[in-house]
Protein backbone atom coordinates (compact mmCIF):
# COMPACT_ATOMS: atom_id res chain seq x y z
CA UNK A 1 0.00 0.00 0.00
CA UNK A 2 2.43 2.60 0.91
CA UNK A 3 4.54 1.70 -2.32
CA UNK A 4 1.51 2.50 -4.35
CA UNK A 5 1.19 5.99 -2.66
CA UNK A 6 4.93 6.66 -3.35
CA UNK A 7 4.14 5.84 -6.77
CA UNK A 8 1.38 7.97 -7.03
CA UNK A 9 3.53 10.41 -6.20
CA UNK A 10 6.49 9.73 -8.61
CA UNK A 11 3.77 10.33 -11.01
CA UNK A 12 3.04 6.64 -12.23
CA UNK A 13 -0.58 6.03 -13.94
CA UNK A 14 -0.52 2.56 -13.17
CA UNK A 15 -0.20 3.14 -9.48
CA UNK A 16 -2.86 6.04 -10.17
CA UNK A 17 -5.38 3.95 -11.67
CA UNK A 18 -4.89 1.21 -9.35
CA UNK A 19 -5.67 4.07 -6.06
CA UNK A 20 -8.42 5.03 -7.74
CA UNK A 21 -9.84 1.53 -8.05
CA UNK A 22 -8.81 1.07 -4.15
CA UNK A 23 -11.23 4.47 -3.34
CA UNK A 24 -14.17 3.54 -5.48
CA UNK A 25 -14.11 0.68 -3.55
CA UNK A 26 -13.87 2.22 0.01
CA UNK A 27 -13.05 0.13 3.36
CA UNK A 28 -9.64 0.27 5.31
CA UNK A 29 -7.07 0.09 2.30
CA UNK A 30 -8.69 3.20 0.66
CA UNK A 31 -8.63 4.97 4.39
CA UNK A 32 -4.89 4.51 4.34
CA UNK A 33 -4.30 5.50 1.18
CA UNK A 34 -6.57 9.04 1.23
CA UNK A 35 -4.22 9.13 4.32
CA UNK A 36 -1.10 9.00 2.73
CA UNK A 37 -2.13 11.51 0.17
CA UNK A 38 -4.33 13.75 1.43
CA UNK A 39 -1.36 16.62 2.26
CA UNK A 40 -0.56 16.60 -1.67
CA UNK A 41 -4.08 17.07 -2.31
CA UNK A 42 -5.83 20.10 -3.25
CA UNK A 43 -4.42 22.08 -5.88
CA UNK A 44 -5.70 21.61 -8.80
CA UNK A 45 -8.56 23.95 -10.88
CA UNK A 46 -11.41 21.45 -10.65
CA UNK A 47 -13.95 21.80 -13.65
CA UNK A 48 -17.69 20.04 -13.54
CA UNK A 49 -19.27 18.85 -16.87
CA UNK A 50 -22.95 18.53 -17.13
CA UNK A 51 -25.29 18.15 -19.53
CA UNK A 52 -28.46 15.61 -21.27
CA UNK A 53 -27.15 13.34 -22.98
CA UNK A 54 -26.45 13.73 -26.70
CA UNK A 55 -25.57 17.66 -26.22
CA UNK A 56 -22.22 16.67 -26.96
CA UNK A 57 -20.03 16.67 -23.49
CA UNK A 58 -18.06 13.95 -24.54
CA UNK A 59 -17.06 15.60 -27.72
CA UNK A 60 -16.52 18.89 -25.67
CA UNK A 61 -14.52 17.22 -23.25
CA UNK A 62 -12.29 16.14 -25.85
CA UNK A 63 -11.75 19.46 -27.01
CA UNK A 64 -11.15 21.04 -24.27
CA UNK A 65 -7.85 18.54 -23.39
CA UNK A 66 -6.87 19.69 -26.62
CA UNK A 67 -7.38 23.10 -25.23
CA UNK A 68 -5.36 22.94 -22.04
CA UNK A 69 -2.84 21.05 -22.78
CA UNK A 70 -1.69 23.58 -25.27
CA UNK A 71 -1.00 25.50 -21.74
CA UNK A 72 1.18 22.69 -21.12
CA UNK A 73 -0.87 21.69 -18.11
CA UNK A 74 -1.21 17.86 -17.44
CA UNK A 75 -5.20 16.99 -17.19
CA UNK A 76 -7.04 14.29 -15.02
CA UNK A 77 -10.88 13.57 -16.79
CA UNK A 78 -13.45 11.26 -14.36
CA UNK A 79 -16.29 10.40 -15.96
CA UNK A 80 -19.14 9.54 -13.38
CA UNK A 81 -22.11 7.98 -14.03
CA UNK A 82 -24.24 8.20 -10.43
CA UNK A 83 -27.13 6.81 -11.50
CA UNK A 84 -26.34 2.93 -13.68
CA UNK A 85 -24.00 0.58 -12.32
CA UNK A 86 -20.83 0.24 -14.26
CA UNK A 87 -22.16 0.21 -18.27
CA UNK A 88 -23.03 4.46 -18.45
CA UNK A 89 -19.92 5.51 -17.14
CA UNK A 90 -18.04 2.80 -18.47
CA UNK A 91 -18.90 3.80 -21.65
CA UNK A 92 -18.35 7.09 -21.77
CA UNK A 93 -14.64 6.68 -20.68
CA UNK A 94 -14.24 4.44 -23.36
CA UNK A 95 -15.73 7.08 -25.78
CA UNK A 96 -13.40 9.95 -24.54
CA UNK A 97 -10.56 7.40 -24.20
CA UNK A 98 -10.22 6.01 -28.15
CA UNK A 99 -10.06 9.51 -28.86
CA UNK A 100 -6.66 11.75 -29.11
CA UNK A 101 -5.04 11.66 -26.47
CA UNK A 102 -4.59 8.19 -25.62
CA UNK A 103 -1.22 8.42 -26.38
CA UNK A 104 -0.55 11.91 -24.29
CA UNK A 105 0.92 11.05 -21.12
CA UNK A 106 -0.02 14.43 -19.19
CA UNK A 107 -3.73 13.25 -20.06
CA UNK A 108 -5.17 10.73 -17.80
CA UNK A 109 -8.90 9.51 -18.30
CA UNK A 110 -10.97 7.77 -15.83
CA UNK A 111 -14.60 6.78 -15.78
CA UNK A 112 -16.55 5.77 -12.56
CA UNK A 113 -19.27 3.99 -12.12
CA UNK A 114 -22.04 4.13 -9.52
CA UNK A 115 -21.26 0.74 -6.92
CA UNK A 116 -24.15 0.60 -5.21
CA UNK A 117 -24.11 2.34 -2.14
CA UNK A 118 -26.15 5.96 -2.22
CA UNK A 119 -23.92 8.85 -1.97
CA UNK A 120 -21.07 6.47 -2.50
CA UNK A 121 -20.27 8.14 -5.95
CA UNK A 122 -19.58 11.69 -4.67
CA UNK A 123 -17.51 10.40 -1.87
CA UNK A 124 -15.36 8.66 -4.09
CA UNK A 125 -14.99 11.12 -6.52
CA UNK A 126 -13.72 13.57 -4.30
CA UNK A 127 -11.07 10.69 -3.42
CA UNK A 128 -10.12 10.18 -6.56
CA UNK A 129 -9.44 13.60 -7.31
CA UNK A 130 -7.19 13.57 -4.43
CA UNK A 131 -5.32 10.50 -5.84
CA UNK A 132 -5.09 12.85 -9.07
CA UNK A 133 -3.76 15.52 -7.48
CA UNK A 134 -1.22 13.91 -5.92
CA UNK A 135 -0.02 12.32 -9.23
CA UNK A 136 0.28 15.89 -10.15
CA UNK A 137 -2.25 16.67 -12.75
CA UNK A 138 -2.97 20.45 -12.66
CA UNK A 139 -6.54 20.38 -13.72
CA UNK A 140 -9.12 17.57 -13.21
CA UNK A 141 -12.60 17.25 -15.31
CA UNK A 142 -15.68 16.08 -13.77
CA UNK A 143 -18.28 15.05 -16.40
CA UNK A 144 -21.43 13.85 -15.16
CA UNK A 145 -23.50 11.76 -17.07
CA UNK A 146 -26.99 13.23 -17.29
CA UNK A 147 -28.72 16.21 -15.92
CA UNK A 148 -30.71 15.04 -12.82
CA UNK A 149 -29.79 16.62 -9.33
CA UNK A 150 -27.89 14.04 -7.91
CA UNK A 151 -25.48 14.86 -11.35
CA UNK A 152 -25.29 18.24 -10.98
CA UNK A 153 -24.56 17.76 -7.11
CA UNK A 154 -21.28 15.56 -8.11
CA UNK A 155 -20.38 18.35 -11.00
CA UNK A 156 -20.65 21.02 -8.31
CA UNK A 157 -17.89 19.35 -6.43
CA UNK A 158 -15.69 20.81 -8.76
CA UNK A 159 -15.05 24.57 -8.54
CA UNK A 160 -16.03 25.58 -11.60
CA UNK A 161 -19.16 24.06 -13.73
CA UNK A 162 -20.38 23.95 -16.85
CA UNK A 163 -23.98 23.32 -17.79
CA UNK A 164 -24.06 22.44 -21.29
CA UNK A 165 -27.42 22.87 -23.82
CA UNK A 166 -27.94 22.42 -27.47
CA UNK A 167 -30.27 24.04 -29.62
CA UNK A 168 -33.92 22.80 -28.87
CA UNK A 169 -32.53 22.25 -25.07
CA UNK A 170 -36.18 23.96 -24.10
CA UNK A 171 -36.43 21.86 -21.27
CA UNK A 172 -33.24 23.11 -19.36
CA UNK A 173 -33.82 26.35 -20.25
CA UNK A 174 -37.33 26.35 -18.71
CA UNK A 175 -35.43 24.65 -15.72
CA UNK A 176 -33.60 27.49 -15.71
CA UNK A 177 -35.96 29.54 -16.07
CA UNK A 178 -38.15 28.36 -12.63
CA UNK A 179 -35.29 28.28 -10.54
CA UNK A 180 -35.99 24.29 -10.67
CA UNK A 181 -31.93 24.13 -12.17
CA UNK A 182 -29.57 25.33 -10.32
CA UNK A 183 -27.30 27.42 -12.09
CA UNK A 184 -23.93 26.39 -13.74
CA UNK A 185 -20.92 28.95 -13.37
CA UNK A 186 -20.65 29.06 -17.22
CA UNK A 187 -23.17 27.80 -19.97
CA UNK A 188 -22.36 25.92 -23.22
CA UNK A 189 -24.88 25.91 -26.00
CA UNK A 190 -22.87 23.18 -28.16
CA UNK A 191 -23.88 22.53 -31.39
CA UNK A 192 -23.26 25.89 -32.74
CA UNK A 193 -23.62 24.93 -36.46
CA UNK A 194 -26.83 23.79 -35.63
CA UNK A 195 -30.16 26.10 -36.51
CA UNK A 196 -31.26 27.46 -33.19
CA UNK A 197 -27.67 27.99 -30.93
CA UNK A 198 -28.11 31.64 -30.84
CA UNK A 199 -32.12 31.79 -30.10
CA UNK A 200 -31.11 29.12 -27.44
CA UNK A 201 -28.40 30.95 -25.75
CA UNK A 202 -30.43 34.10 -25.67
CA UNK A 203 -33.14 32.46 -24.11
CA UNK A 204 -30.25 31.16 -20.79
CA UNK A 205 -29.06 34.60 -21.20
CA UNK A 206 -32.76 36.23 -20.88
CA UNK A 207 -33.55 32.99 -17.57
CA UNK A 208 -30.90 34.87 -15.56
CA UNK A 209 -33.08 38.39 -15.14
CA UNK A 210 -35.74 35.89 -13.22
CA UNK A 211 -33.10 33.44 -11.24
CA UNK A 212 -31.21 34.71 -8.24
CA UNK A 213 -27.63 35.04 -9.52
CA UNK A 214 -24.13 34.62 -6.99
CA UNK A 215 -23.19 38.23 -6.80
CA UNK A 216 -20.08 39.14 -8.53
CA UNK A 217 -20.12 36.32 -11.20
CA UNK A 218 -22.47 36.85 -13.94
CA UNK A 219 -21.83 33.49 -15.84
CA UNK A 220 -21.32 33.78 -19.68
CA UNK A 221 -23.17 32.03 -22.18
CA UNK A 222 -20.90 30.55 -25.58
CA UNK A 223 -21.85 29.02 -28.15
CA UNK A 224 -19.16 26.01 -29.03
CA UNK A 225 -18.82 23.39 -31.85
CA UNK A 226 -16.88 20.42 -30.08
CA UNK A 227 -16.72 18.56 -32.87
CA UNK A 228 -14.28 21.30 -34.80
CA UNK A 229 -12.89 23.29 -31.62
CA UNK A 230 -14.75 26.19 -32.06
CA UNK A 231 -15.44 28.37 -29.60
CA UNK A 232 -13.37 26.30 -27.33
CA UNK A 233 -10.50 28.73 -26.73
CA UNK A 234 -13.39 31.18 -25.15
CA UNK A 235 -14.75 28.51 -22.66
CA UNK A 236 -11.03 27.57 -21.44
CA UNK A 237 -10.53 31.41 -20.82
CA UNK A 238 -13.95 31.76 -19.29
CA UNK A 239 -12.86 28.62 -17.30
CA UNK A 240 -9.63 30.15 -16.07
CA UNK A 241 -11.16 33.48 -15.76
CA UNK A 242 -13.69 31.97 -13.18
CA UNK A 243 -11.06 30.57 -11.32
CA UNK A 244 -9.57 34.04 -10.87
CA UNK A 245 -12.32 35.48 -9.66
CA UNK A 246 -12.92 32.62 -7.10
CA UNK A 247 -9.79 33.26 -6.19
CA UNK A 248 -9.52 37.05 -6.17
CA UNK A 249 -13.57 37.13 -3.79
CA UNK A 250 -12.32 34.53 -1.43
CA UNK A 251 -15.47 32.52 -2.85
CA UNK A 252 -12.69 29.50 -3.92
CA UNK A 253 -12.05 28.79 0.21
CA UNK A 254 -15.87 29.34 1.18
CA UNK A 255 -16.32 26.95 -1.34
CA UNK A 256 -14.08 24.31 -1.04
CA UNK A 257 -14.69 24.93 3.43
CA UNK A 258 -18.26 23.96 2.38
CA UNK A 259 -17.54 21.06 0.54
CA UNK A 260 -15.28 19.70 2.88
CA UNK A 261 -18.03 20.10 5.81
CA UNK A 262 -20.66 17.86 3.68
CA UNK A 263 -17.71 15.69 3.27
CA UNK A 264 -17.03 15.35 6.92
CA UNK A 265 -20.72 15.07 7.73
CA UNK A 266 -21.33 12.77 5.29
CA UNK A 267 -18.84 10.48 6.40
CA UNK A 268 -19.68 10.62 10.17
CA UNK A 269 -23.30 10.07 9.36
CA UNK A 270 -21.62 6.90 6.94
CA UNK A 271 -19.66 5.36 10.00
CA UNK A 272 -22.38 6.00 12.30
CA UNK A 273 -25.38 4.06 10.77
CA UNK A 274 -22.59 1.60 9.67
CA UNK A 275 -21.83 0.97 13.26
CA UNK A 276 -25.65 1.59 14.85
CA UNK A 277 -26.61 -0.78 11.87
CA UNK A 278 -24.01 -3.64 14.03
CA UNK A 279 -24.91 -2.43 17.54
CA UNK A 280 -28.73 -3.18 16.74
CA UNK A 281 -28.24 -6.58 15.43
CA UNK A 282 -26.84 -7.76 18.42
CA UNK A 283 -28.69 -6.09 20.92
CA UNK A 284 -30.98 -7.90 22.96
CA UNK A 285 -32.65 -4.90 23.80
CA UNK A 286 -34.12 -4.82 20.18
CA UNK A 287 -34.87 -8.53 20.64
CA UNK A 288 -37.16 -7.12 23.58
CA UNK A 289 -38.67 -4.07 22.25
CA UNK A 290 -39.55 -5.67 19.04
CA UNK A 291 -41.84 -8.29 20.76
CA UNK A 292 -44.09 -5.64 22.42
CA UNK A 293 -43.81 -3.60 19.19
CA UNK A 294 -45.55 -6.76 17.85
CA UNK A 295 -47.77 -6.73 20.16
CA UNK A 296 -48.93 -3.51 19.97
CA UNK A 297 -47.93 -2.49 23.39
CA UNK A 298 -45.54 -0.52 22.65
CA UNK A 299 -45.28 1.57 18.58
CA UNK A 300 -42.49 2.30 16.55
CA UNK A 301 -41.77 5.43 16.78
CA UNK A 302 -42.04 5.18 20.94
CA UNK A 303 -39.49 2.27 20.65
CA UNK A 304 -36.46 3.89 18.49
CA UNK A 305 -36.70 7.02 20.85
CA UNK A 306 -36.29 4.59 23.81
CA UNK A 307 -33.77 2.83 22.02
CA UNK A 308 -31.82 5.90 21.14
CA UNK A 309 -32.07 7.32 24.90
CA UNK A 310 -30.65 3.64 26.33
CA UNK A 311 -27.94 3.77 23.65
CA UNK A 312 -26.78 7.48 23.56
CA UNK A 313 -28.05 8.43 27.17
CA UNK A 314 -29.67 11.32 26.10
CA UNK A 315 -33.52 12.05 24.61
CA UNK A 316 -33.27 12.94 20.99
CA UNK A 317 -36.56 13.92 20.65
CA UNK A 318 -35.64 17.21 22.07
CA UNK A 319 -33.80 18.43 19.89
CA UNK A 320 -36.22 17.29 16.43
P1 LIG B 1 -22.74 13.30 -24.66
O1 LIG B 1 -23.72 12.19 -24.57
O2 LIG B 1 -23.30 14.55 -24.08
O3 LIG B 1 -21.39 12.96 -24.11
O4 LIG B 1 -22.57 13.63 -26.22
P2 LIG B 1 -21.46 13.16 -27.26
O5 LIG B 1 -20.21 13.91 -27.08
O6 LIG B 1 -21.37 11.69 -27.29
O7 LIG B 1 -22.13 13.68 -28.61
C1 LIG B 1 -23.39 13.24 -29.04
C2 LIG B 1 -23.49 13.37 -30.54
O8 LIG B 1 -23.43 14.74 -30.90
C3 LIG B 1 -22.35 12.68 -31.27
O9 LIG B 1 -22.86 12.07 -32.42
C4 LIG B 1 -21.42 13.82 -31.63
O10 LIG B 1 -20.69 13.55 -32.78
C5 LIG B 1 -22.40 14.96 -31.85
N1 LIG B 1 -21.80 16.28 -31.63
C6 LIG B 1 -20.95 16.65 -30.64
N2 LIG B 1 -20.60 17.93 -30.78
C7 LIG B 1 -21.22 18.40 -31.88
C8 LIG B 1 -21.26 19.67 -32.57
O11 LIG B 1 -20.63 20.63 -32.15
N3 LIG B 1 -22.07 19.75 -33.65
C9 LIG B 1 -22.80 18.70 -34.11
N4 LIG B 1 -23.55 18.89 -35.18
N5 LIG B 1 -22.78 17.52 -33.52
C10 LIG B 1 -22.01 17.34 -32.42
Amino acid sequence: MDSISEDVLAGSRRALARAITIVEDGGPEATHLVRKLFPYSGKAHLIGITGSPGVGKSTLVDALIAQIRQDNLRVGVLAVDPTSPFTGGAILGDRIRMQDHTLDKNVFIRSMANRGHAGGTALATYDAVRMLEACGYDVVIIETVGVGQSELAIAQTADTTILVLMPGSGDEVQAIKSGIMEIGDIFVVNKGDLPGANKTATEVLHSFELAELPTGWRPPVLVTVAESGQGMPEVWKAVKEHHRYLEESGELKKRRKAKLQAELQELVADIARNNLKDRLEHCPQVKELLKKVLSHKVDPHSAAQGLIQELFGESQEAKV
